[in-house]
């Protein structure tokens, strides 16, 4: 009974509407930094609007727009559908094929700025919601959308905004991030680490004299990845450590007294003490001043997100494997996420099962030429559709 209500919602589908939402959205420039997410927010608000709901533009202290809007009933299951309206911004544009903002089809794929992270799963949602209205289906629950601003700088003025006004109320929730319509039950968290060492400054000529802090970081680089545990976590696999940015020395006449490397750690979810995290950075640095008396490395934590994690049998998740199935012929696996999402806001700070699910390959978000099929939007689109008739109940 549930799968005819999600044939009909999946049959009412409007491919050429998805296509158009997703166009007019790449469209609407909503770089970050750079731009605000004000011309996204407003396309989204005008199919808001046409859906019968009521949107609302929520903004935080920056003044950065958030769509906030809710359809269906109220006798049932409440569901949160998040996704980003802001992109990074394009890059060089002599890197593309294409004008990035002018929402180009080539072959089948639609290329631009945000295609597939995250402004054609946007495009699949609403058009999902669409067709369930389309079709005549009832909800007796509700499907809150959270268009939001600011994902990409970690949703300070987005996600974090409706967080601290008290928003995530939902039962369950659904980040849009394209995931290839896999379901994706935990996310890899952060730690941003800075490493300085100290030495001594001395004339280039006479570096016996100084203590050389480049050289110094350089064997501290070199054994790097041996401050990663060998924990693998069955979802997001090893954690990760990368040194990000460099800098070293004052003259090239001068024996170089600071080095500091900003270092970016990603953790996995059990990981969620940040000294734990920064205790092997520091066994490193002691065992490297016990060859080298004269060198001196300090390390701290900058910044800390914690990793997020569903557990694997929430209804929600089992809503999307049936939906997906029903769409593609095959369950898709659980897996995890390796990038940071706005889903540690639900997961973390509102406790709300959540599943980072979306059409699209995040191998190619942020790269130039950026792009989604034409035949995933349609398909995540119906595959939306399904999970708001099925989940939300009649
Ligand atoms: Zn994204």
């Amino acid at each position: 009974m549930p799968t005819d209500r999600a044939d009909a919602a999946a049959a009412a589908v409007d491919a050429d509407e998805v296509l158009a939402i997703a166009q007019a959205l790449i469209r609407a420039r909503s770089e970050n930094p750079g731009t605000t997410e004000d011309a996204a927010a407003e396309v989204v608000t005008g199919v808001l609007l046409a859906l019968g709901a009521t949107p609302e533009t929520v903004r935080g202290d920056a003044g950065r727009p958030s769509v906030v809007a809710t359809i269906g009933g109220d006798a049932g299951p409440t569901l949160a559908w998040n996704g980003h309206l802001d992109t990074v911004p394009a890059g060089t544009l002599d890197t593309w094929s294409v004008d990035p903002y002018a929402g180009e089809v080539v072959n089948g794929r639609l290329i631009g700025r945000g295609a597939c992270d995250m402004k054609g799963p946007v495009a699949a949602a609403l058009v999902g919601a669409a067709a369930v209205r389309r079709a005549g289906v009832e909800l007796a629950g509700s499907l809150t959308f959270h268009l939001v601003a600011d994902e990409e700088l970690a949703g300070t003025h987005g996600t974090q905004v409706l967080r601290d006004r008290g928003l995530l109320t939902q039962g369950a929730a659904i980040v849009g991030e394209p995931s290839n319509l896999e379901v994706a039950l935990a996310e890899r968290g952060g730690a941003w680490i800075t490493a300085t060492t100290y030495g001594a400054a001395a004339h280039g000529s006479q570096p016996h004299r100084g203590v050389n802090a480049i050289t110094a970081m350089a064997r501290f680089l070199l054994r790097l990845d041996e401050v990663v545990p060998d924990t693998v976590h069955p979802l997001c696999g090893r954690a990760t450590v990368n040194a990000a940015l460099i800098e070293g020395g004052s003259a090239p006449n001068m024996v170089p007294d600071r080095c500091i490397v900003d270092i970016d750690r990603r953790t996995i979810p059990g990981e969620t003490d940040p000294e734990k995290v920064l205790t092997p950075f520091r066994t490193l640095a002691e065992e490297l001043a016990a060859d080298d008396p004269g060198s001196d490395l300090r390390t701290e934590i900058r910044e800390w997100i914690l990793a997020a994690e569903a557990p694997a049998d929430i209804p929600i998740a089992d809503a999307i494997r049936t939906a997906t199935a029903a769409e593609t012929g095959t369950t898709p696996p659980d897996v995890g996420f390796t990038g940071i999402t706005d889903a540690r806001f639900y997961l973390n700070d509102a406790a709300i099962p959540t599943v980072i699910f979306g059409p699209g390959d995040l191998s190619v978000a942020h790269t130039a030429d950026e792009w989604i099929g034409v035949d995933d939007l349609v398909i995540g689109a119906r595959t939306y559709a399904r999970i708001f008739a099925s989940f939300l109940g009649a």
